[in-house]
């Protein structure tokens, strides 16, 4: 199965078991001060979640695009993107681990076709400290699905964090894990909000032997670094306790302490591009797909080869792709905000296709194949595709009628032999147009080092900056 077809049976395989299939929601969350971007499909849920009835029913799933900027210093490496595509169902209130575990189960190994022998997990330890037991019953029900698909029980070892790193890669495959297998708003139980739901999260790995490229990280159950053997593809937070308010009254920090919540919920989330790439046995899911003819139209575009690009091309396909979609769901370039991240994520993909030997009209070939790679699933993106074109067009000639000037600046610093200021990042993104951190990585590329004040005398120079056109304004100075 590709990516697409992935996309396409997941959602049926909802609906046959029962759940509403809810439209997607916008990348850029409106109502929601408190973030810039829907980064997961559980986001726009979560007042569901917390007890409000849903009007589609106690069973929803959907495939919601999501954007991670804080993922975007990992972009160059085989598994992160700073946008994707999150396969999501919800019970609220509904079905709990005894379902959600199989059904998963017998989405990876009977839908798509993965290898049963190559499936890790890893499930909540519990936490003596606030009274919240291990999660034996999902361990319980993996090493039921492990014994049944005739993978001996000798092979399911269960452990915890101590000795992993030991029994990693010496068949362990069921990891009880305390510190990272709990999900709640804010981080671990400690840092819940009082009234927050929040429970054991029971994550899935794909192991790729063919990496050889091995670290620490690379055993299980570490599994989080560049060239780690193990891709975590998806994971089920069954949301089961509630933060409850705390009890001291004199003002010293109060124990946490955990109630068992009414409604019991699921909340499953999976990375589409990862379930693709192992489908397809790749550790690299710029493969798949809905990436690799991005990846090509920039080889043809550079007469380069990714495997000798790999990192700078990595880092274009991805930025590219998630412009687009922010361009459809309507954020334009800006100096602020969601469009200060677009900005950013177009002016570094124009920066790293300049490395790869592309000085002129990068973007609009690749809106292109996005647009045809997504135009079927996603209508508003074909839709738009002109408009994206026009919006992205634009940032590319402002950006491109600066960037070498940008660049001969920081060389001219480079030969100084000075360390860069605050007041050099500021003439280079106030002048040439650098968001600063795309700046700071050209200074360090360029062996430049950076001043130990730089953020502070950068950011007061905005601020002053700032001031200086509000007093304009209010005088109807325009210049
Ligand atoms: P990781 O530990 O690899 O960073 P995560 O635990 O932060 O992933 P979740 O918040 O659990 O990710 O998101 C659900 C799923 O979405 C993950 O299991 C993974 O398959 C996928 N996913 C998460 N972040 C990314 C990303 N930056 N690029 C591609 N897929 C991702
Ligand atoms: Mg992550
Ligand atoms: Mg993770
Ligand atoms: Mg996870």
């Amino acid at each position: 199965m590709d990516a697409e077809q992935i996309r396409t049976a997941y959602l049926q395989l909802m609906t046959e078991r029962g759940h509403s299939l809810i439209e997607r929601a916008s990348l850029v969350p409106r109502d929601d001060p408190t973030t810039l971007f829907t980064g997961s499909g559980m986001q726009p849920l979560l007042p569901y979640l917390l007890g409000e009835p849903h009007p589609a029913g106690t069973r929803l799933a959907d495939v919601q695009p999501c954007v991670r900027a804080q993922d975007i210093e990992e972009v160059g490496d085989n598994r992160h993107t700073t946008f994707f595509e999150m396969l999501g169902n919800w019970s609220l209130g509904d079905y709990f681990k005894s379902q959600q575990i199989p059904m998963f189960w017998h989405f990876l190994v009977d839908v798509v076709g993965l290898d049963p022998e190559r499936i890790y997990v890893s499930v909540f330890a519990g936490d003596d400290e606030h009274g919240i037991p291990r999660d034996e019953e999902s361990a319980e029900i993996w090493t039921r699905l492990f014994a049944q698909a005739g993978i001996s029980h000798e092979t399911v070892d269960l452990i915890t964090e101590e000795h992993g790193n030991e029994v990693g890669n010496q068949g362990a495959r069921i990891a009880f894990y305390q510190d990272k297998n709990w999900w709640s708003r804010g981080g671990g139980p400690d840092a819940m909000l009082v009234g927050d739901p929040g429970g054991p999260d029971s994550e899935v790995f794909y192991y790729f032997p063919q990496v050889t490229h091995d670290t620490a990280y690379g055993r299980f159950p570490h599994q989080n670094s560049d060239g780690g053997q193990y891709l975590e593809i998806g994971n089920s937070v069954f949301m089961q306790y509630r933060r409850m308010p705390n009890e001291q009254t004199d003002g010293s920090p109060a124990e946490a302490t955990f109630a068992e919540l009414p409604n019991r919920n699921v909340d499953y989330g999976g990375g589409l591009e990862r379930i693709a790439a192992a489908a397809m046995d790749s550790p690299d899911v710029f493969r798949i797909s809905l990436l690799w003819p991005i990846v090509e139209e920039l080889e043809r575009l550079s007469g380069k080869s990714y495997d000798e690009q790999t990192h700078a091309m990595r880092i274009v396909t991805d930025h590219v792709r998630g412009a687009v979609f922010l361009a459809a769901d309507g954020v334009t370039p800006s100096n602020k905000e969601a469009g200060y991240v677009m900005r950013r994520l177009l002016r570094r993909a124009i920066r790293f296709a300049a490395e790869l030997g592309i000085e002129n009209n990068v973007l609009t070939p690749l809106v292109d194949i996005v647009a045809g790679l997504y135009a079927d699933a996603y209508p508003e993106v074909g839709d738009r595709r002109e408009t994206i074109t026009k919006v992205l067009q634009k940032e590319e000639r402002a950006f491109r009628r600066t960037l070498n000037k940008g660049l001969r600046e920081l060389r001219h610093i480079a030969k100084e032999q000075r360390p860069i200021t605050g007041g050099d990042f500021f003439i280079l993104n106030d002048t040439f147009g650098f968001p600063v951190e795309l700046s700071t990585e050209e200074a360090q590329r360029q062996g430049l080092t950076l001043a130990e004040d730089w953020r502070a005398e950068f950011d007061a120079r905005r601020e002053e900056q700032r001031q200086r056109s509000q007093a304009a304004t209010k005088l109807g100075v325009h210049d």
